[in-house]
């Protein structure tokens, strides 16, 4: 299994509608060989994070790693994280507004309206189960992410057609654009 067996599923692709199954903790030699895969695409992309059904395998697995780069210049920076099963826990009530981007929807960006934080339970690289909370950008990564175990996009949750934009306008008026 190689990373050119793989390739970015994109927006219409119907393996990005699956819902994912559970990855079976007793065995993770298959899980973390298609860990190994996302996280070459992730940074082939400059990704923040990728869910598995983006390289087309509908599992519950996802990496997130917040950290500056040419999309995201006000990223914090974290150590990739790989998360297995991944159950999200205590969204909190106060929701942000963020412009996103996904790997598998080139040249869009969305404004998607998300909670700020929350608990995840999940299971390690090592099959140990954890507890994070998560705040800000990390959270928003997963719940992106999140999404895709569960066969959404963002362009899902935008709340109305006019927040979609091209990659081009998003560059040069919208983060051009002092904040408010
Ligand atoms: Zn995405």
């Amino acid at each position: 299994m190689k990373p050119d067996d793989f390739e970015i599923v994109e927006l219409g692709d119907p393996r990005l509608r699956q819902v994912a199954r559970a990855v079976d903790v007793a065995d993770l030699t298959s899980a973390l060989a298609y860990a190994d895969i996302l996280q070459y695409w992730m940074d082939q992309r400059g990704g923040v994070g990728i869910a598995a059904p983006q390289i087309g395998v509908p599992l519950q697995m996802m990496i997130i790693a917040s950290r500056p780069n040419a999309r995201y210049p006000d990223a914090p920076a974290m150590a990739p994280l790989l998360m297995i099963n991944p159950e999200p826990q205590n969204l909190s009530e106060t929701h942000t507004a963020l412009w996103e981007g996904c790997l598998s929807v080139p040249g869009l960006r969305g404004k998607v309206t998300r909670p700020e934080g929350l608990d995840v339970r999940f299971y390690d690289r090592t099959g140990q189960s954890r507890l994070l909370e998560l705040t800000g950008f990390p959270a928003r990564i997963f719940l992106h992410e999140y999404d895709h175990l569960i066969g959404k996009t963002f362009v899902d949750r935008v709340a109305s057609p006019q927040d979609l934009v091209s990659e081009k306008v998003y560059l040069q008026q919208i983060i051009a654009a002092p904040s408010p």
